[in-house]
């Protein structure tokens, strides 16, 4: 039987602020599973800490409330063991960009096959609004005491020169499109990344839906709204790697995008490129069997329920410094 958007619904209360950006990127990840038709009992979300880390409960499939910035070694760890997993990280700006930044430039390194999804509102939401990583010099939200005194990371950017070989942007009030871009980053083969502009009502008074959607900059002449955010599509951007050839030229058109941000701010595909090899791909070169025979497909116990784990020859077998 074809499962239904309401087969990814928890009955879990949801305490997130009403009118956070949170619950259309919630929508949106059930709604691309449901597209999909991924089995409830092959995906698997993982979390950091803070708002978002809460978004596994609200979601019918396994899922893991893991620790502040570590939500990558968890994930990239669960996809290793199971290859058969849909793995989705998720976390906050402050959680994956701050405490956890050693571990996304690694994670690019790595390019296993799974996808990570930022819920970017540039404070730290559940500790009371202080700056994030993503929060611009000199911006001061409505918690700060002073202006932010540190420049700002940049999300997309630093994905691409990390080695991740999928970027997009989404925005979380613009859920269909939100549910497109996770989708395509699933279904990419490889690390896909997809920073999403999540506005916090509670603690950012600056980014907030009004400025995103341009209902605080009208048009003296035609009085209509002027929009900040637009879609990539509509300019006739392409930022999809057909040809390795292509890529250096790609990744300089992603990285003056991602330079974007004031008036305009673009969403959609950045950066795509499925010709360098995935982790799992590297990895069987040095491990033969490892796709027929990863971890979770070996056996563990005998059917009188005898352990037959043996730790050290499960080291030994995936070995990969040799
Ligand atoms: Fe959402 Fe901000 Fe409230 Fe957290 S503090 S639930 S990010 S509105």
């Amino acid at each position: 039987m074809a499962l239904k958007l309401a087969d990814y619904k928890t009955e879990v209360h949801n305490d997130w602020c009403p009118g956070c950006g949170d619950f259309g990127i919630l929508n949106a990840i059930q709604m691309a599973l449901a597209d999909m038709q991924v089995p409830k009992h092959r995906a698997t979300v993982f979390s950091g800490i803070g708002c978002s880390g809460k978004t596994p409960h609200y979601i019918k499939t396994y899922g893991i409330h893991t620790l502040h910035g570590r939500v990558l070694p968890f994930a990239q760890g669960a996809k290793l063991a199971n290859p058969d997993l849909e793995v989705l990280a998720v976390g906050g700006d402050g959680d994956g960009l701050g405490i956890g930044a050693g571990h996304f430039v690694s994670a690019g390194r790595r390019n296993v096959d799974m996808a990570y999804l930022i819920f970017n509102n540039a404070v730290y939401g559940l500790t009371k609004g202080q700056a994030a990583p993503t929060l611009k010099l000199g911006m001061k939200t409505k918690s700060l005491p002073q202006p932010n005194v540190n420049n700002s990371v940049n999300p997309i950017a630093l994905a691409l020169v990390s080695g991740f070989t999928f970027l997009a942007r989404g925005y979380a009030y613009d859920v269909r499109h939100l549910k497109d871009m996770i989708r395509k980053a699933v279904e990419h083969k490889g690390l896909a990344f997809v920073d999403v502009l999540q506005p916090c009502p509670t603690y950012n008074d600056i980014n907030t839906k009004e400025w995103f959607q341009g209902s605080d900059n009208i048009d003296p002449e035609t009085k209509k709204a002027m929009p900040r955010v637009y879609k990539l599509d509509s300019i006739g951007y392409d930022g999809i790697v057909r040809d390795p050839s292509e890529a250096p030229a790609k990744m300089a058109a992603a990285l003056e995008k991602a330079a974007e941000w004031g008036d305009k701010i673009p969403l959609g595909i950045f950066y795509q490129n499925e010709h360098i090899p995935t982790y799992q791909e590297r990895i069987t070169s040095r491990i033969p069997n490892y796709v027929e025979n990863p971890p979770a497909r070996q056996q563990i116990a005998t059917d009188d329920g005898t352990t037959v784990t043996n730790i050290e020859r499960l080291l030994e077998e995936h070995r990969v410094d040799r």
